[in-house]
């Protein structure tokens, strides 16, 4: 293991793709990097387990431990990319290139140079010696369906005190962010010719009704919902697309809108759902049957770790900086499921990734894998 040095580990992991997208023809297996880190910390003395997600063939999440019993520290981060648009990449995505003090390649900071980060803090610590395990946790589609973190949440199998995801926070802890949740409304209605609007019912009217109640719901969330930690402190709700009818001499038979909606800590997907059918009500009762609503993907819950926990007061003396809420989606509300005290920190920034020629800035070696030892002695290690 001695011999592995973080560039190497750097240039195995960004040369396998474990790209996951919506679209099938960019959507691949992540499971030759599961292998490559079951090889790793297996080297390390981890117990590996490489588990294929129900219903998604290709796809695996790994749980490596270290160490007897419940409790102890988790580090967490997910092992697909998103896709690239080769026209905007100067450099090879699959090839680590470096270059002015930067190591660029796909995943460098979103996030599978994360795994190479863990291994180069853990291999110089006595690992004999722990108290608490160490969980290593690397899942499957992230920046897809979250399936991977999903099963983690449901099969409950650990029980770690805490957790840290290795998303590129610039070093920062992040103790919070909000949820996101992307919902469709279709009405339908009936068609007919234009010139009597009895022969019809008209969905674009009926949607326009819709719409008021939607702006309506989102003044009352405005009013009735704050948290102080984000620049916009409510849950929000955005018309973000519409289509309907087809010609102007026609009654309109079908209009279908698209929104969003990010619940905030303490408001989840459940109590936003049920604010919306309660505003929408009364235009189910006016129109049987012509309403209907659904998610355009599963709802991600939004995070929050307690600012005075533990790790997040750890976190904040060894990085230097206070925890902070952020407005970008992770694993994190998932991972807290699990009932751990739970941060996202890593290297890299967030503005870097999901773009043309990502990179980590090598400045950030040192300071992380810092980070990162400090974490395991203060939480896994007998003094
Ligand atoms: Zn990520």
């Amino acid at each position: 293991m001695k011999s592995l040095n973080l560039l190497d580990m750097y240039r195995n992991i960004i040369a396998l793709p474990s790209i996951s997208s919506t679209d099938p023809s960019w959507d691949q297996s992540n499971e030759q990097v599961i292998r490559l880190l079951a090889d790793w910390f297996s080297q390390l003395g981890f117990e590996v387990e490489v588990t294929e997600l129900p219903d998604l063939p290709g796809k695996f999440n790994l749980l490596a431990t270290r160490g007897e019993g419940d409790g102890g520290l988790l580090l967490a981060g997910h092992t697909d990319t998103v896709p690239f648009d080769p026209g905007r990449w100067n450099k090879d995505p699959f090839k680590v290139t470096e270059e002015g003090n930067r190591l660029y390649g796909l995943g460098t900071i979103d996030m599978k140079g994360f795994f190479a980060f863990i291994v180069e803090a853990l291999k110089d610590l006595d690992l004999s010696k722990l108290d608490k395990p160490i969980r290593i946790l690397a899942t499957a589609d992230e920046e897809t369906t979250m399936a991977g973190a999903r099963a983690i949440a449901s099969a409950m199998a650990i029980k770690p005190d805490y957790a840290v995801i290795g998303e590129p926070t610039g070093l920062v802890p992040v103790m919070m962010h909000k949820g996101h949740m992307s919902e469709a409304i279709r009405i339908t209605g009936k068609s007919g010719h234009s010139s009597d609007p009895a022969n019809g019912l008209n969905a674009l009217e009926i949607m326009h009704q819709v719409m008021a109640r939607l702006l309506d719901l989102q003044r009352q969330l405005k009013e009735n919902y704050a948290n102080t930690h984000f620049k916009v402190p409510q849950p929000t709700l955005n018309l973000g697309h519409i289509h309907g009818g087809d010609s102007p001499n026609r009654i309109c038979a079908c209009c279908e809108l698209h929104f969003d909606m990010r619940p905030i800590p303490g408001v989840g997907p459940d109590e936003l759902m049920g604010l919306l059918h309660h505003a929408l009500e009364p235009i189910k009762e006016q129109y049987p049957g012509a309403v209907e609503v659904s998610h355009l993907h599963e709802p991600i819950p939004a995070y929050g770790t307690d600012p005075e926990a533990e790790l997040v007061r750890a976190a904040a003396e060894i990085t230097g900086h206070p925890a902070e809420a952020v407005n970008y989606c992770t694993e994190a509300p998932f991972i807290q499921q699990l009932g751990c005290q739970t941060i996202v920190l890593g290297p890299g920034h967030i503005a870097q990734a999901h773009q043309p020629d990502e990179y980590l800035d090598l400045s950030f070696v040192t300071p992380t894998v810092q980070v990162l030892q400090h974490l395991v002695k203060r939480f896994c290690l007998s003094k």
